[in-house]
């Protein structure tokens, strides 16, 4: 929450700063001249309990981390401001941006340092912050801007672009900083796959324009780079011409093998510019727990309920494969006979395939009604002991046996959605600090948990007991928006990578300055 100081005088600022300076232990050297003294943020940087308590708290609820101050800008100066008075101190304080707070461990913490309340930056940039290219060919958008105003922003344009996230109530910067998977990422990559260029302020202060042809290492390093070489305030994604509706398709299996087997076969059609191949693919469990639908999807028409709860009772387990098929004027007469074709041959239960026919923009904010329902029964602002998993396909087969039959279903607690489904490494560039399994084809799971705040220590304690299975059944996971407390831990998930992301963090933060929640430099 913004604070604003009634009589923003001399005395205010010089209290905020001496006040800052003082609890973070700060001196006031001031090197870079190219930018204003810190008194020019002093306004936005804010005390207020309100504010702090905000900053404390993510999606998650399990971490707690107490900033000493929420700096609330509204210019990229702003930031870079902060950050160069800290660089510039004898005792550097941590920063943090924080973007929509959509994570679950605190990565967008900052214990004892400044959050920077990203957010605030939404008036920045002519008011939107979003802005579309004449030809329509990209869009440069604010780090602090949701993908749900990107959608819609360049929507009146007729575009839009094209790897998503199942939510889009999540920050690009944010996005960014992880990777940004969905049902498109098979095909377009996931959304780091799909930038251009980005302005990003470096734990120097500096402000750099980065591209693959230009300060090319930045650019990467920040692209799936958990936030720690700099603060992303612009990235050019590209656009292509916006469908207007989609055919929606849920078809159900009992039979894992033939599942995963249709899954790869689909996945295999995937030429960026192929018009044969899907548009999204997905897949989750489901299991008997009440309504086949969650609070991530109601999907399936309330009349078939009965025959698949009754085919969950006698499986225990069904998996959903979940396709989608966009359309427009000029392709309604043949969208069909497409989808047909393409899903002629699999192997899923007979009478068991479920369609929709929905616009384009509800399909891609689908969970949003979901979370509607979540928050009116008191079941959003609940821990989330998530755990996201990268499988490499070839141990796919034993993780279903091990973790979905064997954990899961003797743990008998898992009520929230359960995602799986396959990837192409080829969408993905090596160059980025993302990590990813080796295989050409691998796996992501998603095991999206909503707890009370008294009993998610069961989810962790399962989570847990996954990754202990996958270690000693030598599954080579990688962790999805990875949580570690210990250095080893985050050298073991870079593996290979460890060297240039360590290398890149001398470069561009020396100092240890950025995203301390995700405790990979500032883990003690
Ligand atoms: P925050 O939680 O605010 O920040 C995350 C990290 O990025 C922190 O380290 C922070 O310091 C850093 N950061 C934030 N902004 C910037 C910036 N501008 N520059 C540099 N670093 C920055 N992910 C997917 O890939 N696909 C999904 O379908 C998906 N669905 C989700 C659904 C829900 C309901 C939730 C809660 C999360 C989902 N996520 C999904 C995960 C989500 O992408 C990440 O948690 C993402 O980081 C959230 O964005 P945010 O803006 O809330 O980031």
């Amino acid at each position: 929450m913004a604070v604003s100081f009634p009589i923003p005088s001399y005395f205010t600022a010089i209290f905020i700063i001496s006040r800052l300076m003082s609890i973070i232990g700060i001196s006031k050297h001031w090197n870079n001249k190219l930018l204003p003294p810190l008194d020019n943020i002093t306004d936005k940087l804010s005390l207020d309990p309100s504010a702090i308590e905000s900053a404390s708290q993510d999606f998650g609820h399990i971490v707690k981390s107490i900033p000493k101050a929420v700096l609330q800008p509204s210019s990229i100066v702003d930031i870079a401001s902060l950050i160069n008075f800290s660089y510039n101190s004898s005792i550097p304080f941590t920063i943090a941006a924080k973007g929509h707070g959509h994570s679950v461990r605190g990565q967008a913490m900052a214990s004892d340092g400044v959050v920077v309340n990203m957010t605030s930056m939404k008036k920045y940039r002519n008011g939107t912050g979003i802005w579309v290219s004449n030809d329509g060919v990209y869009a440069d958008v604010g780090g602090e801007q949701l993908w749900i105003d990107v959608l819609n922003a360049t929507l009146k344009h007729g575009v839009a672009p094209v790897s998503w996230t199942d939510y889009l109530y999540l920050t690009v910067g944010g996005t960014l900083s992880n990777g940004g998977i969905s049902g498109q990422s098979f095909r377009y990559g996931p959304q780091i796959s799909n930038v251009y260029e980005m302005d990003v302020i470096t734990g120097k202060a500096e402000i750099v324009t980065c591209s693959p042809n230009k300060n090319s290492e930045l650019f990467y390093a920040a692209l799936g780079g958990l936030g720690q070489f700099g603060i992303i305030t612009r990235a050019r994604i590209p656009l292509e011409p916006a469908p207007k509706r989609v055919k929606w398709i849920r078809m159900l299996y009992n039979d894992f093998t033939a599942f995963t087997r249709d899954q790869e076969l689909l996945i295999s059609i995937n030429g960026r510019h192929d018009s044969h191949a899907l548009d999204y693919l997905e897949g989750s469990l489901l299991m008997d727990h009440g309504s086949p639908d969650n609070w991530r999807s109601s999907f399936f028409p309330p009349k078939h309920h009965p025959k698949i709860t009754s085919s969950i009772t006698n499986h225990r387990i069904i998996y959903c494969l979940e396709v989608v098929k966009h359309y427009d004027d000029q392709t309604q007469n043949t969208v069909d006979k497409e989808l047909e074709q393409l899903l002629k041959g699999l192997s899923y239960m007979p009478g068991f395939m479920f369609e929709k026919d929905v616009l384009y923009a509800e399909f891609l904010n689908r969970v949003l009604r979901g979370e509607l329902k979540a928050r009116s029964e008191g079941l959003w602002d609940v821990p989330h002991p998530w755990l996201n998993l990268f499988i490499p396909k070839s141990q796919i087969e034993g993780f279903n046996d091990g973790v979905f039959k064997g954990i899961v279903l003797e743990r008998n607690i898992t009520t929230g959605p359960v995602l799986v489904y396959p990837m192409n490494r080829k969408k993905w560039d090596d160059r980025m600090s993302a990590v990813i399994p080796d295989e050409e084809i691998f796996y992501t799971v998603g095991f999206l948990h909503s707890s009370g705040f008294d009993d998610w220590e069961a989810f962790d304690d399962q989570n847990k007991e996954i990754l202990k299975f996958c270690e000693d059944a030598g599954i080579g996971v990688k962790q999805y928006l990875p949580h570690f407390t210990s250095k080893d831990e985050w050298v073991h998930h870079f593996g290979s990578k460890w060297e240039t992301f360590q290398q890149r963090k001398f470069q561009f933060d020396p100092k240890m300055i950025l995203s301390p929640g995700q405790r990979i430099f500032n883990n003690n």
